[in-house]
């Protein structure tokens, strides 16, 4: 309570509005877990996998440009597939903070918000939060901001989305994921207060607090090789380079490299664990209607899903109790194929396309998952179920 409520380290002081840190105290001594006996479908381990604002004809066009008509990408072969609506409180058309907010916290919210009513209605934990409650350690995988609305909604409770600094506070100082590796050095080292009124350099903090701090991929591979339990990867500021962009000289890692990385940390706790990692310029591409930028993306999206499908793979124990939910939070531009009319294309090859907006649109997305659970997620649900799901998963009785 005392963490939530408030703390001051010397050097740094934090603006932040009472009521907000109200509103959390008394959402967290509402929730009392439980757990549920048996057992049965417990998963010791949770992978949440998000490609941004992906629709389906983004996984075909990806997929022909991989591996011809015939092939699949890495989370088509899941065992099991359902779609979700995706409409937040207030509109049909979500942007990625409900959207997130949905499955992290198990309801609808306005746009904007972060797993927190603005009306001051209470709110239950994250699953992040229960993950950790049980013991688990935890993490967050993100080539945006790791402070952005979908990695936020599992690690923080914000009014609003642009309190990128409250977030980081809140990583920091209260929820303290084991693993953080995503963009957004400013948002750790912010010297100018964000919507919240929060500011500061949380960054001797996180060093205080056990963190190995690394910059790009050799000080990551550096933290990893030094058997460290907790990570914070900044790479750059406002998002990694766009993989369609990198060229030798980029120091940053790829998703997959960020995956690996997490699992090699997180795969250490003897409670398992909970991880989400996130494509999140799949989004971003839509948004430019920029083709090599979403195949860029996408085909490192597929890389990360190949590379918790071979850690999952590698161990008997893993496939038993690992669940894996790979899921779009919304579709981005209406991206459509429209040709070739009268031709095959090979792998290799790029389709005609066009988008119908440069904004979100309202249409359902694909759930592909496998493990304990995950036959819950095998029809048409609501975005929000996928938490009842995870907490089943985990083996907590209150949803
Ligand atoms: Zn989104």
């Amino acid at each position: 309570m005392s963490e939530i409520s408030g703390r001051f380290l010397a050097g740094i002081h934090w603006r932040r509005l009472a009521a907000v840190s109200a509103i959390v105290l008394a959402s967290a001594c509402a929730f009392t877990a439980r757990a549920q006996g048996a057992g049965e479908g417990k998963a010791r381990n949770i992978i949440v996998m998000v490609p941004d604002g992906m629709g389906l004809a983004d996984v075909t066009a990806t997929r022909i440009h991989r591996h011809g008509l015939d092939g699949m990408l890495s989370f088509e072969t899941l065992e099991h597939i359902g779609y979700q609506k995706t409409y937040s409180a207030n509109s049909v058309i979500t942007d990625s903070a409900p959207a997130a907010s949905a499955w992290a916290c198990g309801e609808k919210f306005n746009n904007g918000e972060i797993c927190f009513h603005g009306d001051g209605r209470p709110f239950k934990p994250s699953i992040l939060e229960l993950a950790k409650k049980q013991g688990k350690a935890t993490g967050l995988v993100a080539t945006s901001t790791i402070t952005h609305a979908t990695p936020a909604s599992f690690g923080a409770h914000v009014v609003n989305r642009n309190c990128e600094n409250e977030i980081a506070r809140q990583y920091i100082q209260v929820t303290r994921p084991d693993v953080i590796l995503g963009s957004g050095v400013s948002k750790f080292r912010s010297v100018a207060a964000d919507a919240c009124g929060a500011v500061g350099d949380l960054i001797p903090e996180a060093q205080a607090k056990g963190y190995a701090v690394a910059y790009d991929k050799a000080g990551m591979d550096a933290a990893v090789a030094g058997g460290g339990r907790k990570i914070l990867g900044l790479f750059g500021n406002g998002g990694t380079v766009p993989e369609y962009l990198r060229t030798p000289a980029t120091t940053e890692p790829h998703l997959p490299e960020m995956t690996t990385a997490a699992l090699e940390v997180l795969g250490k706790s003897r409670h398992g664990f909970f991880l989400m990692v996130e494509g999140s310029q799949v989004d971003w591409a839509n948004h430019a209607k920029d083709y090599p930028y979403q195949l860029g993306e996408m085909l490192a999206f597929d890389d990360a899903v190949k590379v918790v499908r071979a850690w999952i793979d590698a161990d008997g124990d893993r496939r038993e109790n690992t669940l894996l939910i790979v899921v779009a939070d919304h579709d981005t531009g209406g991206f459509a194929i429209n040709g070739p009319q009268s031709a095959l294309l090979q792998a290799g090859g790029t389709v005609e396309a066009g988008w119908t907006t440069g904004n979100h649109t309202g249409v359902d997305t694909l759930i592909w998952s496998a493990g304990p659970g995950s036959k819950a997620l095998t029809r048409a649900i609501d975005n929000t179920e996928i938490y009842g799901v995870m907490v089943k998963a985990l083996g907590d009785a209150k949803e």
